[in-house]
This record gives C-alpha cells, structure tokens and sequence, in this order.
C-alpha cells in the first residue's frame, strides 16, 4: 500500500485537460502533460483495500491489477508499473484514453469519497513508458509453425493478435478499411485518442512478426472459406458496423448523415491528410443536430465545433440523468449520472450553454424544394413507469417544435454486425444478429473459426473489445496446442455500458 493515511489527507484532482477555447481550434488530443509529481501523489489514495472491487466484478473488464500499479507508481517504481499493466492490458494508452473506466465507479474509497483517479494514472504509466524507451518490439523467441488470419483489426482483432504472436502462432491481420486501427482508427477522432498512437502500436506488432493486409475485405474481394483453407484458425473480429437508422420522413434529404460517415471521412481529411473529395461532410457555418448521445454524439459535437458550425443542439430522448446515483444504482454498480464530456465542455465555452435537450423524438425532417434538409420536426417526451414497472413513453401534447439544421448526424447506436460474411459461411447468429459462440470460449458454430469483440458481444467498450480479443486468443491457442500459457481475462460480473 501507498501512503496508509493518503485517502485522508489529499483529494482527488484529475489531470486537466487542455482549455476548451484553446483546444477547438485544433484536432490534437485534448490532455495535458503528466506532471509525475501529481500523479504519485494521486496513487497514495489508493486504499490497497482487501478486496479491490476496482479490478473485477462490476470493475475492470480485463482484471488490470491496480491497487499493485498505483503502490508502484506512488513509490516512483515506473518501470515495474508497466510490466504488471501490461500483464494484463496489451494498450494501456488506449484504454487509458477513452475508457470510461468501470473501475472507479467500483472503487472501495468511492463509497465514502471521490474515486481515486485511476485511469489517469494507467494513462500515465504507459506514456511515460514509451517515452522512457521501455517498450519496445519483443518478437517470439520461437514459432510453433501455426498460421492464424484475424478478419477486423479493432481492439479485439489487435489484441488477440498480439497475444497469439506472443505465443509463437504466425498472425495475419485482414482489414477492409485503409488504416489499420478499426474504430480506435476511424470511429474515435484524433482528439480523444490520437492516430499516432495507434499507429505506433501496429509499428511494434509488425516489428514483432504481425503481417497487417489493410484494404482487404473479407467476404467481398477475399473468400473467407480460403482464409480457412489456408490457415490453422480464422477469428472474426469484425466489430458491430450496422448503425441505427431514423426511418421518418424526408429521411433521404441531402444534410442527414450516420455519425460514422461524418467522423471516418474527418480523420481521413483533416487528420491524415488524404484527398477524399466529395467524401468530406463539413459542418462549417451550418446549424448542426446531433440524434443520440454516447461517446459517438460527443465525438460529433466536438467535430462539429471545430467545423466551426454555426449553432449545435444534441437530443436525447431519455430524460436527464441524475446528479448523483439514483437508489437502484448503488455502489460498486457503473454510477449512471450526469456527466459532462469533452464535447459538451467545447459546446458551452463556444456556444455559452451545453448542447443537450432532454426527451426530444424526431418526427420529419423539414426540406426545401430542392430536397436539401432545413431542419428537424420534434415533439416533447414524457417517461412512466406502468403497473409491471416498465418504462413507456408518451409525446406531449402541443409540444411540437421546429428546429434549424443544415446537418443532421445520427448517433443512435448500432445493431451488430454486417451479415455478409456470417452468410457466407453458414455461421450462426444470435436472436440480435451477433456471431454465435461462448465468452471464455469464443468458438462458432464453424470447425477452426472463432468470434470476438462488437460482432460476437454487441456494441461495447473498447476495454471490452479488449477482454474478448485476449480470450478469444488463449481459445485458439489451445485449440492449436491442446494448452496455452496465455492469460484467461476474467468473466466479470460486466455492466450495462455501451456507447452509443
Ligand atoms: C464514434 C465512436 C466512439 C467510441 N468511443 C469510445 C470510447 O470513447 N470508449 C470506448 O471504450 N469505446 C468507444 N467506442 C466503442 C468502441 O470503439 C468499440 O466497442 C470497439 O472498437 C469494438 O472493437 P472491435 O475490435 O470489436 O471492433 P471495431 O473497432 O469496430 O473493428 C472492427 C474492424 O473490422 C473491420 N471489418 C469488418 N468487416 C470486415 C471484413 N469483412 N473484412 C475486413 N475487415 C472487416 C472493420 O472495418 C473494422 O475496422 C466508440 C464507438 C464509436 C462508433
Ligand atoms: S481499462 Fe478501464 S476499467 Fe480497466 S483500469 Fe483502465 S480505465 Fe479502469
């Protein structure tokens, strides 16, 4: 244990991000440099408590072990610090980033006090670590002559492959995007967790022996019955691609977009700097709505804001969460509170207010004679319980409103994964469109191929994309040895989570 008496006497103090007027202006990440000193300081709070809720159950997907890491960081023993994460978290630096991090909604000081804060701590054990020199490539000293394709390279599809390399198997990873990251790539924009660092991790793993095929589209341009031919197991790691719709009317105007198409081509423009054309939707000047919240309306916002759009609202159909936990959400459950992201700061301090209305259903898009959208039809919301407890939902009378909007992003989630390779295989669904096959064992219904991450699970968290891609490679590896020494990530008690 740190400091015995440090959960006492020091306070939780987060590290700041960048300021929002400053910030909006660019597409860097929003953090600020670790300042070591305060960050040891931080990892004294840590109460070492007998049971560390934070680490399993309703905490850490992949059981990162962190009462030991923030003692380590708290007595300067950096180096040691990353070799016990790395135990049990193959990118920390992304996980650091964008986690919304479970466990400090199970921390034990969290009862009494605020959490300690331990994201920012993982984040700045490994910075420091690939700052210092210590990672570094560190191939297989053997190969056991196995050849395993990954279909996907999101978090799940990277880390089982990082984890099967380690075990000697020879990795290739097929993706139809032209980046290598999924939606650490593609979905999350540069601001909440940089290109660089994704790439810097696809740089390691190829130095380790990983073969990356970017470009290639499994199911459409590469038969996936060959990719099984050809090697010893195939994993799908395809993630959950199918974005909800708003069937109402006018839904085809030109100026209503899914979020994945308005963020994919920005990090494609304005980060990477590749010539995409007409692909580019900007937000510049415009009245911009954002449908759904999540991390997906966040991302929108603060892409948007530096657009440089000219007003932004984000609706909600739910109502406002509370400000602290409501008495059916007790500790150590995932606190559903209100929360205010990085989006919604960028919002007030450009726009005065935060962007969020509460209770809103779309009902039509307004167009102009030219089919080019105009605005947004609304009605007002409100939520009951009925005599089962269930939720229902009921419009307001004489409560309809138009609003402006030259651009309208959908943000309301999605419904699993595409089906064109499942139908190619003859692989089995669930009843929600997800690859059949058991967490902890991962193996479909198809003789040598496997499902993990957003296909098999749903949409969910990239720390859990994370749990799956590690499981998902001590199945294969002992379906290829009749053994593993790979870890088993912990079946955690899991939350509700998702992102939308
Ligand atoms: C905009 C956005 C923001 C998010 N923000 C956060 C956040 O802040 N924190 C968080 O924890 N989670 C966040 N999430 C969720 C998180 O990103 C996902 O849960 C996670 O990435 C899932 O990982 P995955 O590897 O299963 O799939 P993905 O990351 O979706 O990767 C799947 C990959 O498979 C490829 N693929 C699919 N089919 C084929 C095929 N047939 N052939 C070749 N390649 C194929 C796709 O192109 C894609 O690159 C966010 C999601 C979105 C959409
Ligand atoms: S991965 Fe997420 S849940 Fe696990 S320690 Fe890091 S921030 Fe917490």
């Amino acid at each position: 244990m740190g400091k015995p008496t440090g959960f006492k006497e020091i306070d939780r103090k987060k590290v700041p991000w960048r300021l929002p007027v400053v910030r909006i202006n660019d597409y860097d990440e929003i953090y600020t440099e670790h300042k070591i000193d305060h960050l040891q300081e931080q990892g004294a709070r840590c109460m070492d408590c007998g049971v560390p809720f934070c680490q399993s159950g309703t905490g850490c997907p992949i059981d990162n072990l962190i009462p030991e890491w923030n003692d380590l960081v708290y007595n300067g023993r950096w180096k040691e610090a990353i070799e016990r994460l790395h135990k049990t978290n193959n990118f920390p630096e992304f996980t650091g980033r964008t986690c919304p991090a479970p466990c400090e909604g199970s921390c034990v000081l969290g009862i009494t006090n605020p959490p300690v804060t331990i994201k920012n701590i993982e984040n700045a054990i490994v910075d420091r670590a690939w700052a210092e020199g210590w990672i570094v490539p560190e191939p297989p000293e053997t190969r056991t002559g196995k050849k395993v394709a990954i279909v996907g390279s999101g978090p799940a599809g990277l880390s089982a492959a990082d984890q099967l390399n380690k075990a000697g198997h020879s990795v290739t990873v097929y993706e139809r995007a032209s980046r290598i990251g999924g939606l650490l790539q593609y979905g999350i924009p540069n601001m909440k967790l940089s290109k660089a660092a994704v790439q810097r991790r696809v740089d390691k793993m190829t130095a380790e022996g990983v073969t990356f095929v970017t470009n290639a589209n499994v199911g459409k341009e590469i038969d996936p019955k060959e990719l099984i031919n050809a090697n010893d197991a195939l994993l799908l790691a395809c993630g959950a691609t199918k974005p909800r719709d708003l069937p109402i009317p006018n839904r085809e105007s030109k100026g209503v977009h899914f979020a994945m198409e308005f963020l994919t081509a920005n990090t494609k423009q304005m980060v990477h700097g590749d010539d995409i054309g007409n692909e580019f939707i900007s937000a510049e000047g415009k009245d911009v709505i954002v449908i759904g919240g999540g991390d997906t309306g966040t991302d929108c916002i603060a892409t948007s804001i530096r657009h440089g759009c000219r007003s932004l609202v984000n609706f909600e159909l739910l109502p406002k969460p509370p400000e602290e936990r409501a008495a059916d959400n007790p500790w150590p459950e995932w606190p559903r509170i209100f929360r205010v992201d990085y989006g919604h700061e960028e919002a007030d301090a450009k726009f005065g207010r935060d962007p969020r209305e509460y209770q809103i259903l779309s009902k039509e898009f307004l167009v102009d004679d030219a089919g080019n959208l105009r605005g947004i039809k609304t009605v007002e919301v409100q939520w009951t319980k009925d005599e089962q407890g269930q939720w229902k939902m009921a419009e307001v009378e004489g409560s309809e409103k138009d609003w402006p909007a030259q651009l309208i992003l959908l943000s309301m989630g999605f419904l699993g994964p595409e089906q064109y390779v499942p139908e190619s295989l003859g692989l089995e669904t669930d009843p929600r469109s997800n690859f059949k096959a058991t967490h902890g064992e991962f193996a479909t219904n198809i003789d040598k191929v496997f499902a993990a991450g957003d296909c098999r699970r749903g949409q969910s968290l990239v720390v859990w994309a994370i749990n799956e891609g590690r499981g998902a490679a001590r199945s294969i590896d002992i379906f290829l040895q009749g053994s593993s020494n790979l870890p088993a990530p912990g079946v955690t008690l899991g939350t509700s989570m998702q992102v939308g």
